[in-house]
């Protein structure tokens, strides 16, 4: 079987990394399986080193990690009265929003995708006065964080706005003020998490940031890889094809293996190269075939390169990978 290797070494350098950036204020998002490397096996370690805060996007993965951080928000489902934190995302569910829940305002201030826009704060907030509600935290997400350009620094001010016309309510109202986030992984490397509570970190705990080249980079390390052991080895000889299309002709008589990962398993099926050499002809949907007869090879230990030779970036490459894939 295929297998994902996960370096302990190398999550908890980076957890160092991102514990001294934000002070130690940060939560985990471990949504989509972790980013693909395995929700339990993530959230074991990330909370034996000492994290407290996590961040999901289904109640099921909740529940699978309930136990070991204090405090779980989950990002897109409907909320309960569970003690899980729910991030509300527009007006209309923040009235049929159960009472004794614990709830998070996720705020629009210029990625309009989710959230209640900076016009509708105040009438969201009567609502929660109006119905009794319980408000815990106030949020929201940049769109450009990674890119150059001074959006991000127009986004942040925005923020500091909905910060401030919040925490007046609160104080107007004499309610105790909800807490606020906001930067995910660029943000976090590029201005800091500001005067939030907590960043949520997602993509730098795996160990990547899509950063513009123009940005320094923060030293993270990856910390997953994939494997394939070899099914089987044969002579090909010159001018035979193999696989799908027969794609790939043999320029002289050379020994391949196959190796029993496909697309099925979650790599693209465009790929061509693994980190032991050319993949030869087509990605099948339960092998590639390579030159030479090693027993494991590595197909990739830096999701940052394969995702640069498909076009697309780290965050697609490991949310791909199936959860059936052994993790160690
Ligand atoms: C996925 C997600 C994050 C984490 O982003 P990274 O770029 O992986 O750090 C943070 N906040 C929200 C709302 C998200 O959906």
């Amino acid at each position: 079987m295929a297998y994902i290797k996960l370096d302990r070494e190398a999550l908890r350098h980076n957890l160092d990394q991102i514990d001294r950036k934000s002070e130690g204020r940060f939560a985990v998002v471990l949504k989509d399986n972790a980013y693909g490397h395995g929700l339990m096996e993530i959230a074991q370690e990330v909370s034996s080193y000492g994290v407290k805060r996590a961040v999901v996007r289904t109640r099921s993965e909740a529940v699978s990690i309930e136990g070991l951080f204090e405090y779980i928000l989950i990002l897109s489902d409907s909320p309960q009265e569970d003690g899980f934190y729910y991030a509300i995302n527009d007006l209309q569910s923040l009235k049929n929003a159960p009472k004794k829940a614990s709830l998070e305002l996720k705020i629009d201030t210029g990625m309009h995708r989710n959230g209640i826009g900076m016009e509708e704060i105040e009438e969201a907030l009567e609502v929660v006065k109006g119905r009794g509600l319980k408000l815990k935290g106030v949020f929201t997400h940049f769109r450009s964080a990674d890119e150059l350009g001074s959006e991000l620094f127009w986004q942040i001010r925005n923020w500091k706005q909905v910060k401030e016309r919040v925490k007046k309510w609160s104080q107007k109202e004499g309610y105790e003020p909800p807490h606020f986030h906001s930067a995910n992984s660029a943000a976090l490397f590029r201005a800091g998490i500001a005067e939030d509570e907590f960043a949520r970190v997602g993509i730098a705990l795996y160990g990547y940031v899509e950063f513009d080249e123009v940005f320094d980079m923060p030293p993270l390390q990856p910390v997953l890889s994939l494997w394939a052991k070899k099914i089987a080895t044969r002579e090909l000889l010159q001018g035979q094809k193999v696989g799908y299309g027969g794609e790939f002709e043999a320029p002289s008589d050379m020994r391949i293996s196959t190796y029993d990962i496909g697309y099925a398993d979650g790599i693209f099926r465009s790929l061509k190269m693994t980190k032991e050499g050319k993949i030869l002809g087509r990605v099948s949907m339960d092998s590639i075939v390579l030159e030479g007869e090693k027993e494991d090879i590595c197909i990739f230990d830096d999701a940052k390169e394969i995702a640069r030779e498909l076009g697309t970036i780290s965050y697609e490459v490991l949310v791909k990978l199936s959860p059936a894939i052994v993790r160690h």
